[in-house]
């Protein structure tokens, strides 16, 4: 019997009369399109969050390719982000029409270095584009005054974060544009695809509505080019359901991450980043004052990985990489890399291992992982 890399059943076990009660309506009212379920999560989430806006789209990859459209990013404009993070981020930059411009990352976080940003702003760069990743935000406050100083706007990639702090405020309600995932495993899921956008600009809102469904801004008049990308009535529907709970998962994630620290710590202190330093596993930094991390995932630095990861599996324990070689080193973005410039984010991509996380994960579950995990590195190794 393997463990759940994340428990979704459970969770379902638990809200089940809510999930389906809510399902139910939807069936019985048929507005499987905008209905009013959608209208009402996007109230709950705006006020979650402090926004002035919320507004829900199909998947978190939606969110972003309406932000960047919403901002009117051109042919040949650069966009400055994280190459240490899931291909969406890098792929709508593209699609967009963008460059994507990869800083490299911070080992303490994982996150893009903050004090690399300035030196690669170019008279191109139309916006910045940080990555909160594992589910803790950037220093944003020197995102933005950089972005400020240079007239441009800033998109969090908040797909991993939705209901991380930062110095008292939310992620997702931190810079122009914030765009979340509703991925299912993702910290707030839904049972299918969905995502957010939150902004608190008049205007820009209304171009992220429009461009939501086709560019409309009343029935077949199409002031601008769109996408189908709407989140169904059925989805929010759930997650409605599932937020319930969500203050309670968020305590939750917090106590089994600062379990996982103190069971692990002492063993596997973070000592500086440096690839062939590594001994054998070490855990990456408990967030610093000031921010609080929803652990997305709750990743390690191990040396050996596959063969650490085959150990693990071997005794029950899933792992997962995320991930495990950075954009600007994939063969699609090979004409937007820069050799050499990420040696960060190319190195944790080799060392980076995720544990089985989750609000739901029993203290049983929590101390097979840790002790499977200090038995799987301590194995001599040939
Ligand atoms: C999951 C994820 C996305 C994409 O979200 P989907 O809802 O799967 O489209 C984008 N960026 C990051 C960092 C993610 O983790």
């Amino acid at each position: 019997m393997s463990i759940p890399f994340i428990d979704l059943k459970k969770q379902y076990e638990e809200i089940r009369p809510r999930v389906q009660e809510r399902i139910n309506t939807v069936l019985e009212h048929g507005q499987y399109i905008l209905g009013p379920e959608v209208q009402e999560l996007e109230k709950k989430l705006a006020a979650f969050t402090g926004s002035k806006y919320c507004i829900t789209v199909a998947s978190g990859t939606e969110a972003l390719l309406i932000a960047l459209m919403a901002l009117d990013i051109q042919p040949g404009d650069e966009v400055i982000t994280s190459p240490f993070t899931f291909a969406a981020t890098g792929e709508m930059i593209v699609l967009a029409g963008g460059k994507p411009v990869f800083v490299d990352v911070d080992p303490r976080t994982c996150n893009i270095d903050v004090t690399k940003i300035a030196q690669r702003i170019t008279s191109k760069t139309r916006a910045i584009m940080p990555v909160s990743l594992y589910g803790q935000v950037a220093d944003m406050d020197i995102v933005n005054e950089i972005a400020t100083r240079n007239g441009i706007p800033v998109i969090e990639d908040a797909a991993q974060s939705f209901g991380a702090e930062y110095k008292g405020r939310r992620s997702c309600n931190l810079s122009t544009i914030g765009a979340t995932s509703f991925f299912p495993s993702k910290p707030l899921g839904c049972y299918g695809d969905g995502g957010a956008l939150f902004l608190n600009d008049d205007r820009l809102a209304q171009a992220c509505r429009e461009i939501r469904v086709h560019g409309q801004s009343k029935r077949y008049w199409h002031t601008r080019i769109g996408v189908g990308g709407r989140m169904d009535t059925l989805q929010c529907a759930i997650m409605l359901a599932k937020f319930e709970r969500f203050e309670w998962e968020l305590k939750r994630r917090q106590e089994v991450a600062l379990r996982y620290h103190d069971l692990l710590g002492k063993k596997f202190p973070f000592h500086g980043y440096n690839e062939t330093a590594t001994r054998g596993c070490q855990l990456l930094p408990w967030p610093d004052a000031g921010y609080t991390s929803v652990f997305a995932q709750f990743t390690v630095l191990v040396k050996d990985r596959d063969a650490v990861q085959e150990r693990l599996k071997a005794r029950g324990v899933p792992t997962a990489v995320h991930y495990p070689i950075p954009l600007n080193e994939q063969p699609a973005y090979a004409k937007f890399c820069c050799p050499d410039c990420t040696p960060h984010a190319s190195a944790l991509g080799k060392q980076v291992m995720s544990l089985p996380f989750g609000p739901d994960l029993t203290i049983a579950d929590q101390d097979l992982v840790t002790s499977e995990l200090i038995a799987a590195v301590q194995v001599p190794q040939s």
